[in-house]
């Protein structure tokens, strides 16, 4: 029984595949490998977990099953449906949750977050949802949105949401737990201020040249947006409060084959660190879901301190992993892949 009480509030981890279009930028800058790039992913609907266990050590092939598998034809809108749309509910009646994007440079982490005018992120979606859930709420309930827009560059925090930003640094406090010291939190009443905002951070995160790719950001950028819930007319007013954050993070090549020296390759290192410390909390969720609770590592880097009540407790953790469908990205689709699913 104090399992199955454990298991009722433990996190839920969701895992999902989305894999990007085949396009241009898979070729490469080498002309010659115009002729060779191929499409080397399928994916497969009916292909059930337990099938895969049975012919896993028969084939060459490598085979994953996830959550949610999405191909190049699907919209974020798809994968917000299908994955995201329940947990946005949850935030607006008082839960926490973490969504974040995960892998290499060019496979559509910022697509899948940001998105286009097209085909909005999941951050539009997401923000959309919970104003129009607010506006529908509105009649018993008064609601508080607040949001900030901070960035892990070389375990170094800055605000995005101030012009120039000095180092920030993580506090312990006794009520709210982990909290960044000094960072602006904006109250706002629509999505399109949020977006406003996001779109300036976005124009002031750190993002250089390397040699994985010309403009490869290498930092993790954490977009937090808190819903305070009071009901109206109350005697006694209780406040409920969600979480939500929603994380792009930084490329997940390996700082090796990022062909750089000095500066970079410390970056690397150190961004490495911080998406180490989350894939072991991830790890840690998903044996917490399998068997019942289990330790989380949370205090190792910077970003899983600051994700911290989103990946624990009551709280829904989603993984977007992105990947491309090309041969010449098939080293970093299968470290993806092994990564999304070392999460299960
Ligand atoms: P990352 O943030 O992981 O480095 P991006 O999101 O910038 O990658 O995507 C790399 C390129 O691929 C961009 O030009 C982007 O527009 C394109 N792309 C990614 N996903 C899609 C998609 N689902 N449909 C169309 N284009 C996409
Ligand atoms: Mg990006």
């Amino acid at each position: 029984p104090a399992a199955a009480d454990a298991r009722k509030t433990a996190t839920t981890l969701t895992v999902a595949v989305k894999c990007r279009p085949f396009t241009q930028r898979d070729y490469g800058r080498d002309i010659v490998r115009v002729s060779d790039s191929k499409e080397v992913l399928v994916l497969d609907p009916d292909l059930s977990k337990d099938y895969l266990d049975r012919i896993q050590n028969r084939t060459k092939e490598k085979k994953y099953c996830f959550d949610h598998a999405f191909g190049p034809k699907c919209s974020n809108r798809d994968v917000y449906s299908r994955c995201i749309a329940s947990t946005i509910a949850g935030v607006v009646q008082g839960l926490n949750a973490t969504v974040f994007a995960y892998g290499s440079t060019g496979s559509g982490k910022t697509y899948s977050m940001v998105g286009t005018k097209n085909d909005p992120g999941l951050m539009v979606l997401s923000l959309n949802t919970i104003f129009h859930l607010i506006k529908q709420d509105s009649g018993s309930n008064e609601f508080e949105v607040k949001c900030s827009y901070l960035e892990v560059y070389n375990e170094v925090i800055y605000d995005l949401l101030e012009k120039s930003s000095g180092h920030l640094e993580l506090r312990e406090d006794p009520v709210q737990g982990i909290v960044v010291a000094g960072l602006k939190s904006i109250k706002v009443h629509s999505a399109h201020k949020i977006l406003e905002l996001l779109n300036l951070g976005n124009s002031r995160r750190k993002t250089e040249s390397t040699e994985a790719n010309e403009t490869s950001s290498r930092s993790h950028a954490v977009l937090e947006i808190t819903v305070k819930r009071k009901q109206k007319n109350k005697y006694r007013n209780q406040v409920m409060q969600g979480k939500l954050a929603l994380v792009d993070l930084a490329g997940s090549e390996r700082a090796s084959e990022t062909n750089n020296g000095g500066q970079k390759l410390r970056d690397g290192a150190n961004i490495n660190r911080s998406l180490l410390a989350l894939a072991n909390c991830i790890n840690a969720l998903g044996k917490q879901q399998r068997k019942g609770l289990a330790y989380i590592p949370y205090r190792n880097s910077k970003l899983t301190r600051i994700l911290k009540d989103g990946l624990s407790g009551n709280s829904q953790t989603v993984m977007v992993a992105t990947i491309s469908p090309a041969d010449s990205q098939y080293h970093h689709t299968v470290n993806t892949l092994k990564y999304a699913d070392r999460a299960k």
